[in-house]
């Protein structure tokens, strides 16, 4: 199989590293990649050479091709019929683009749609970018604070250690308290789902307690579902002394295919002291924070709100190493299995085949029946 790695159109990330060519290679498979494909994430085309891989001008039209971003209108055309495409193709997002993608004949995976499961842990992209995306809300807030994470003892006074309020605490939150312990914060989080108060506790954190019923999420694939009006209202209320105690608040609270929840509001803001900062990590989907906008600065009554978006693809070598990985596992998976078996993980990913949408979430947001 002729596997290809094309060049992301504003992305620093790649799908394919020089390590894991050797891989494919070393399966028996040849890896074409685009020349610059890995620049951004500091692979060089002499690194994919070394590893056995050939540089082209074009590797959209591989056998099949592990894209990060869904590919760009223009290069659809070069499109294999019945060859696979693999990436974050924003599947939920952007239902009409899959239709179009369905027209080129491709069977098109994305990661979006995976099971999180146990046995697709190797290939979960999403978890393996929001670690990084939790890791980089972290050194946001360090940064951007006009005080220091940890407690100091010096000569010149003693320094007591910022105080961090996490909300939201699934993979991005988690890896976001795991960061500011390890930078010394004193941290506190709150997720609406029971099983993250232990997950908080085990990171050195304090979970804190609210009087809204924690949630069983096992048999929503792990996800959190929508708090009533009455809910949310008591919810919003008992953060708030919370974060008026905080010198720094990340948010990473999400609910798939909703707007996200809103946690903290105009008023706790202003509760809020001066010199304090809120990074939101769901500007993208309208924030947690009532005054976010995404990618921008913004002051507010002494506070500073930030809502960044792509902390994932700043460590683009990381991120690229950790994505090229799910792709790889995901790919050799799939490859592996036989057609006639009915396999949870490809039933998940597979979006389009034989020119039809097939993915049933997908079909339901075109408003077609499966
Ligand atoms: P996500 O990005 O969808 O949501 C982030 C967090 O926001 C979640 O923990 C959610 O409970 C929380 N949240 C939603 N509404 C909230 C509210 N009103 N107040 C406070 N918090 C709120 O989550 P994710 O990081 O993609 O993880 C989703 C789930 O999948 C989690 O249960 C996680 O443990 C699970 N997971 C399982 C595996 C596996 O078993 N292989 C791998 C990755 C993730």
């Amino acid at each position: 199989m002729n596997i290809g790695g094309p060049r992301q159109q504003q992305e620093p990330r790649v799908g394919i590293t020089p390590a894991i060519a050797r891989r494919y290679i070393a399966d028996g498979h040849r890896v074409i990649v685009e020349s610059g494909a890995g620049g951004g994430a500091g692979f060089s085309d002499a690194a994919y050479r070394n590893a056995g891989c050939e540089l082209v001008a074009s590797a959209w039209g591989a056998d099949a091709v592990v894209t990060v971003r869904p590919p760009p209108t223009e290069v659809r055309s070069r499109l294999s019929p019945g060859a696979s495409l693999l990436g974050l193709l924003k599947p939920l997002d952007e239902p009409d683009h899959m239709r179009e993608l369905a027209r080129t004949g491709v069977t098109a995976l994305a990661f979006e749609t995976l099971p999180r499961t146990t046995r697709a842990q190797g290939m979960d992209v999403l978890s393996s970018q929001a670690t990084l995306a939790g890791y980089g809300m972290a050194l946001e807030a360090a940064s951007r604070l006009k005080r220091i994470f940890p407690m100091m003892v010096t000569a010149a006074g003693t320094l007591r250690p910022a105080t961090v309020v996490v909300l939201g605490c699934g993979v991005a939150g988690l890896q976001a308290i795991a960061t500011c312990r390890r930078l010394g914060a004193v941290v506190k989080a709150y997720d609406v789902r029971a099983a993250a108060a232990e997950q908080v506790r085990s990171l050195g954190a304090s979970f804190i307690e609210v009087d809204v019923a924690p949630q069983d999420a096992s048999a929503s694939g792990g996800y959190a579902r929508q708090l009533d009006g009455d809910e949310e209202d008591r919810l919003l209320t008992l953060l708030e002394k919370h974060l008026a105690g905080a010198d720094a608040v990340i948010t990473a609270a999400a609910i798939p295919g909703q707007p996200a929840p809103r946690l903290v509001t105009t008023e706790a803001v202003a509760r809020m002291p001066p010199g304090s900062v809120i990074v939101d990590g769901a500007a993208e989907r309208g924030g947690n924070c009532a005054l976010t906008v995404p990618d921008q600065i913004v002051e507010f009554e002494g506070v500073t709100i930030v809502g960044p978006t792509g902390l994932e693809a700043r460590p683009a070598s990381d991120a690229s190493m950790m994505y090229a990985r799910n792709a790889y596992e995901l790919l050799t998976y799939i490859a592996d299995l036989s057609p006639d078996i009915d396999d949870e993980i490809r039933t998940g990913v597979t979006i389009t085949r034989g020119g039809e949408v097939v993915h049933p979430a997908v079909l339901a947001l075109l408003g077609e029946t499966p």
